[in-house]
């Protein structure tokens, strides 16, 4: 088993979520003005101790996120960015020696990305419309986006107020939304410089930065269950391993946006994807019950899995900005491709 010292203290984890949802609402506000179509709404933001709810939306005005989720990220990120994980950190770093003081800065940036990452999900729903949309088109008064980080609970078919594809087709719109907010959030000069502006100079250059977004993100997947012999069907979400793949390009259609440096889906950076969930993997093998591989849940990325997939693309690409137009608060539905 591996030791963890050093969880951090209540108070504090909950407010390092907040700081996070803050972040959020502010990217969103600033740099999303010029297509708001009204004011945006006063969202709060509530930690809840119970382990059973992950990450969901009550209403417009409130997201509930469990304190689960952030303690399963603090404790993987601190176990490989630990000395005795070194390989990791020089890997990430390009630092030949550890350093346990710019360890904890990645550490922390690392967390910030992947809760993020979640919030700025859960924000798509908000902003993009899908509440408005189910309060007025649903029988079902409550309407649940929870996102399971124990994926193996099995979603019940009650959970799916409307049709399916419609439901697969909002949760992808709030991937969609995540990849682009994320990528516009950190992968920026400016932004760089701020979290450079120490003596620890952690992101080299704005690729490194992508490097880094990326990481968190097939590490956030890896742990919801990517490769976990024991996750069930998802009839809320597309497949997993195709929200992955699909996060990926649009952050990296994003990233080639506003950069002159491209870049592409290359075998390094599958290679990449691969090696990390691999380490996620002999982590969780470590510390769960279910067994974790690269090779679990390979269907979803199989031929008719990704008809089912292209389906659902379409559905998204040629109705969801009408269905959603008289809910959504922005003017355009991300991303705009
Ligand atoms: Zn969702």
């Amino acid at each position: 088993m591996f030791k963890l010292n050093n969880i951090m203290d209540l108070d504090s984890s909950i407010k390092f979520i907040e700081n996070c949802f803050n972040d959020c609402n502010e990217n969103i506000k600033n740099d999303m003005k010029n297509i708001l179509k009204k004011k945006s709404p006063k969202i709060s933001l509530k930690v809840s101790l119970d382990s059973n709810i992950i990450v969901r939306c009550l209403s417009i005005n409130e997201i509930e996120i469990s304190i689960a989720l952030f303690r399963e990220l603090e404790a993987f990120y601190k176990v490989v960015l630990s000395e005795e994980n070194e390989g990791y950190y020089k890997s990430i770093s390009d630092d030949k020696n550890y350093c346990p003081s710019t360890a904890s800065l990645y550490i922390s940036l690392l967390m910030s990305i992947s809760i993020k990452i979640i919030l700025f999900h859960e924000l798509g729903h908000i902003y993009n419309g899908h509440i408005q949309y189910l309060q007025n088109n649903s029988t079902n008064k409550i309407i649940d986006f929870s996102e399971n980080l124990q994926s193996s609970i099995e979603n019940t078919v009650n959970d799916v107020p409307l049709d399916e594809m419609i439901i697969k087709a909002l949760e992808w719109n709030a991937d969609d939304f995540s990849a682009t907010r994320i990528i516009a959030r950190y992968c920026h000069e400016s932004v760089i410089e701020s979290i450079n502006n120490g003596n620890n100079k952690i992101i080299h250059s704005n690729q490194h930065m992508f490097l880094l977004v990326l990481e968190s993100t097939v590490i956030l997947y890896s742990l919801l269950g990517l490769g976990n012999n024991n996750r069930k069907e998802d009839f809320k979400h597309p497949p997993l391993r195709l929200r992955l793949i699909s996060t990926i390009s649009t952050q990296i259609f994003s990233y080639n946006i506003f950069n002159k440096e491209k870049i592409d889906l290359s075998n390094d950076l599958i290679n990449l994807i691969i090696k990390l969930e691999n380490m996620v993997n002999s982590y969780c093998n470590k510390t769960k019950p279910s067994i974790y591989k690269t090779s679990n849940n390979l269907n979803e990325l199989m031929k008719e899995s990704q008809g089912i997939n292209k389906k659902i693309e379409d559905y998204y690409l040629e109705n969801l900005t009408e269905i959603l137009k008289p809910y959504a608060i922005l003017s355009v539905l991300t991303p705009n491709k």
